[in-house]
């Protein structure tokens, strides 16, 4: 049996712990708190990175060190850092049994993509991989999952379990007054933005549509005269 409630609370611990308020992760960041060094087979010999693949083609786990394969594509390394990572979390002794194996998958998807900011992010499978950074084949299994998550939900009254209430709490963003997944800061005027993949926010675009010839003067008039009309 695997208990994800369990592996969803451990997932909450370290956003929690790790201080995480955005997507996507910072997988090394996360190891390293967790006192995991991580080491790619590209730095090693070649006779090493032979053993390596023989004992994993992707990751494994040695004396709390990572070694990974660096050389698949981004979205199976950060996977396979946070299914290191869920061994760990989870107090896992035996790697390879194929339970221990089922609770690092579960722990690494929903550390990389909790369902309740695929609620609040996703209309589908491709937002997923490109607000989170999973693989076609596992963000298609995070969606459906999570589409099993909103479904209970629905069908219990529409009352979200204590542990979802905590999740939103951490994700809660005062300022922006919402659940935020994603801040980043524009490019222009430097003001923070939430759940965005805009380069710069409203105001600093405002410009572009204005005036045909756009310049860094004007647009620094508008960002001080909005400044003062909207008075932030
Ligand atoms: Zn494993
Ligand atoms: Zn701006």
């Amino acid at each position: 049996m695997i208990d994800y409630e369990y592996i969803r609370s451990k997932t909450l611990e370290v956003y929690i712990e790790c201080k995480v308020k955005s997507f996507p992760l910072n997988c090394i960041f996360l190891l390293k708190h967790y006192g995991l060094k991580c080491k790619k087979y590209s730095d090693l010999s070649l006779a090493k990175q032979k053993h390596c693949f023989q004992i994993s083609e992707d990751a494994f786990t040695l004396n709390d060190i990572v070694f990974y394969n660096d050389n698949i594509n981004p979205s199976r390394i950060m996977f396979t850092l946070m299914h290191e990572l869920g061994h760990k979390i989870l107090s896992h002794t035996d790697y390879l049994n194929k339970q221990s194996e089922i609770e690092a998958n579960t722990f690494a998807s929903n550390i990389i993509a909790p369902r309740i900011a695929i609620h609040y992010s996703s209309k589908n499978y491709h937002d997923v991989m490109n607000i989170f950074g999973l693989s076609e084949e596992a963000a298609n299994i995070a969606f459906d999952d999570y589409k099993r998550w909103r479904r209970y939900i629905i069908t219990h009254n529409n009352k979200i379990s204590e542990l979802d209430k905590n999740f939103y709490n951490h994700f809660y963003n005062k300022k922006a007054k919402k659940f935020v997944y994603k801040s980043s800061e524009c490019l222009i005027c430097g003001r923070k933005m939430y759940n965005t993949f805009n380069q710069d926010c409203d105001v600093c675009t405002l410009p572009r549509y204005t005036n045909s010839s756009y310049d860094e003067l004007n647009c620094q008039l508008l960002i001080a005269e909005s400044n003062w009309l909207y008075g932030e």
